[in-house]
């Protein structure tokens, strides 16, 4: 499926511009155009589905495997010194193109990104009642 509104899906059929560097059968993957550091990837599905809550398993699958791939890519031909994946589920969550995506981040020693939270000791009683909510199928 695919939406006729959406950016990858424009991408996917070659009716917008992008720097595709890997493909598969259930995947595309390109860089992103706002890149966090050099050669920040996006490995989209070629299905049109919003979010990881939707994305089928086998092109979750396949995503997570191409994202591997690039990113031994990204640190063999790029010299980096470490990877991010990122995904964003939800405007919450930051998600802004609502086509599922994972990001593939190439990181840099001294590389400018921080952290999105500050680590600090939780509460060990709140922890135990997520879990408890969490916990089983
Ligand atoms: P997210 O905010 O997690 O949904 O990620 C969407 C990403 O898509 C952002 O990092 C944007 O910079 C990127 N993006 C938006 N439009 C394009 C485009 N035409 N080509 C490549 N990347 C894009
Ligand atoms: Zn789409």
């Amino acid at each position: 499926m695919r939406d006729p509104n959406c950016i990858f899906c424009k991408i996917i059929a070659g009716e917008l511009p992008a720097r595709i560097v890997d493909e598969d059968e259930r995947t595309v993957a390109f860089l992103d155009i706002a890149p966090a550091t050099r050669g920040h990837t996006l490995v989209v599905t070629r299905e049109h589905v919003a979010d990881l809550l939707s994305v089928d398993r086998e092109d979750l699958h396949a995503a997570i495997v191409a994202s591997q791939r690039l990113a031994g890519r990204i640190k063999q031909r790029l010299g980096a010194d470490g990877v991010n994946l990122v995904n964003s589920c939800g405007a919450a969550a930051w998600q802004t193109v609502f086509h599922f995506h994972i990001h593939v981040i190439p990181r840099y020693e001294g590389d400018p990104l921080r952290l999105p939270w500050i680590p600090a000791q939780g509460d060990a009683d709140e922890i135990a009642a997520a879990a408890a909510q969490l916990a089983g199928a």
